[in-house]
């Protein structure tokens, strides 16, 4: 009886000090899962191996600010309709909160939470002077016309125009929004605050304040690193077959990067299928194509029937969006969704390499396999933080009334990115953590350590 007791006691302190770390009011597992209760499985993970005080931990429980508001626009053909929106502000003790717009039908309050959580971890890890946040419209922007996207852009900014601010929450580009929709952002905002504010959002027209290199930012970010990891592990570019997922702003960019680096790109797709070639595409003819036909496979097929001589003579095969991400290769980039790399694949994948340019593409249930398996995973805080790196040289532009040159934007990109990922590398192997949790736990630290010194905590 004693024996049980003592087990018994045992087992609640075992269970009181796991969760003595987890934020306040946080139960251990939710059951429902979304992408907020993902992000939020490996930060309590990376909490739990942090030395906190009491009560430090409950400032990542939830964002300081949720604003909603739901946006009414005029259709073409005269009618009125409504569509949710949101600004989740999460942590601004960095700086300004900072985070792109997304505008996508699954772009519910769960989802741009945890990616506002996300771009907190992101700034901190490559260390530039701002906290997180993420705007998002549950909208299809494809079903509407050039001038109701112009409203809904100029109504998001008016909605939301309070809680933003060159000092207070500048926004930028995401999923589904283009330097276009920035630059009527920012006319609305300055409209109202009847100011000039270039620093008011970044990705903009180069003609309306944006800065050279913004649009292959987060692609150019993710070479950098990729370039310093195989040098690490002695490997030649040569040698190394990527795929990648997602042929838009980040896929595209890096698929054409890394050719010309040398590597041989072997699969590439987009939300129509995916073309693989074992002995290697070339990215910017299958852009050309992508141009001309709207899709990736369009060089050979239309639709559903494809070429299949010029195919077999050229070594192409159509291919799934699911087959991709487990074909024959080094080097796995998901650049499109999240959520693709889960429990059920992972066991599959031949890649020694993932470089998540996509936020969240890898459940915490994914990254478990592929640690048990020694797949390195550089995670998208890390990997896709050269377009925020970017936008914080915007802002700055914007503020000081400067240009940079390209190669300026380049050097300093590649010192932030690089900066980052020795912070990262150095905390896995001192800690014994993976790259996701060594990021997760240098961004925390540098979070913590501004909030001390304010003396919030
Ligand atoms: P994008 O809209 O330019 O491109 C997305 C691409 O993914 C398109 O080619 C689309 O066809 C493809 N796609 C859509 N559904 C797909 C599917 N089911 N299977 C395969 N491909 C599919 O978007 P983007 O800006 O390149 O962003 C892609 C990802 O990178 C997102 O997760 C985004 O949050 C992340 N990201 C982008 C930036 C940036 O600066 N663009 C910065 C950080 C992170």
């Amino acid at each position: 009886m004693i024996c049980v007791c003592l087990l018994y006691s045992f087992f609640l302190f075992v269970m009181s000090t796991a969760t003595a770390k987890r934020p306040q009011g946080q139960s251990k597992s939710s059951p429902k899962q979304t992408p907020y209760t993902r992000f939020q499985k490996t930060l309590y993970h990376v909490l739990e191996r942090l030395d906190l005080a009491d009560g430090e931990n409950t400032w990542f429980a939830e964002p300081q600010h949720i604003h909603k508001q739901d946006l009414t626009i005029e259709r073409d053909d005269g009618t009125k309709e409504a569509f949710h929106a949101y600004r989740v502000q999460f942590n601004n003790a960095r700086g300004p909160y900072k985070g792109g717009i997304r505008f996508h039908p699954a772009a519910d309050e769960e989802e741009v939470k945890a990616l506002a959580a996300l771009m907190s971890i992101k700034t901190a890890v490559v260390n530039v002077p701002f906290g997180g946040a993420k705007g998002g419209v549950e909208v299809n922007p494809k079903e509407l016309t050039s001038k109701e996207l112009q409203s809904l852009s100029r109504a998001y900014a008016r909605a939301f125009a309070d809680h933003l601010g060159p000092d207070i929450d500048c926004p930028a580009p995401d999923v589904n929004t283009t330097p276009d929709i920035m630059a009527w952002m920012r006319d609305e905002y300055e409209k109202i605050t009847g100011g000039y504010s270039p620093a008011c959002i970044t990705g903009k027209p180069l003609s309306f304040g944006g800065s050279l290199g913004r649009d292959t930012a987060t692609a150019r970010g993710g070479f950098f690193i990729l370039q310093e990891l195989i040098k690490g592990e002695a490997l030649d570019p040569s040698e190394l077959r990527v795929v990648v997922q997602g042929f838009g702003n980040a896929g595209a960019h890096i698929a054409t990067m890394l050719h010309n680096a040398g590597y041989m790109v072997v699969a590439i797709s987009d939300s129509q299928g995916a073309i693989y070639a074992p002995e290697g595409l070339d990215p910017i003819r299958i852009q050309k194509y992508k141009r001309k036909t709207g899709s990736v496979t369009g060089e050979y097929c239309e639709g559903s029937v494809c070429d299949l001589e010029r195919m077999k003579l050229d070594g192409v095969e159509r291919v799934t969006n699911e087959k991709l991400l487990t074909l024959p290769c080094d080097v796995l980039i998901p650049a499109a969704l999240d959520n693709v790399i889960t429990e059920e694949n992972a066991k599959d994948i031949q890649a020694r390499f993932i470089l998540e340019l996509a936020n969240g593409p890898t459940t915490p249930e994914a990254d478990e396999i592929l640690e048990a398996r020694g797949v390195q995973v550089v995670p998208d805080v890390l990997a896709n933080a050269g377009g925020v790196t970017v936008s914080y040289f915007e802002w700055s532009q914007g503020r000081s009334g400067e240009q940079w040159t390209a190669t300026r934007v380049d050097r300093n990109l590649r010192r932030h990115m690089l900066e980052g990922y020795k912070a990262v590398k150095r905390t896995s192997r001192r800690e014994g953590m993976t790259y996701r949790q060594a990021a997760f736990a240098v961004g925390i630290r540098r979070m913590l350590d501004a909030m001390r010194v304010r003396g919030w905590i």
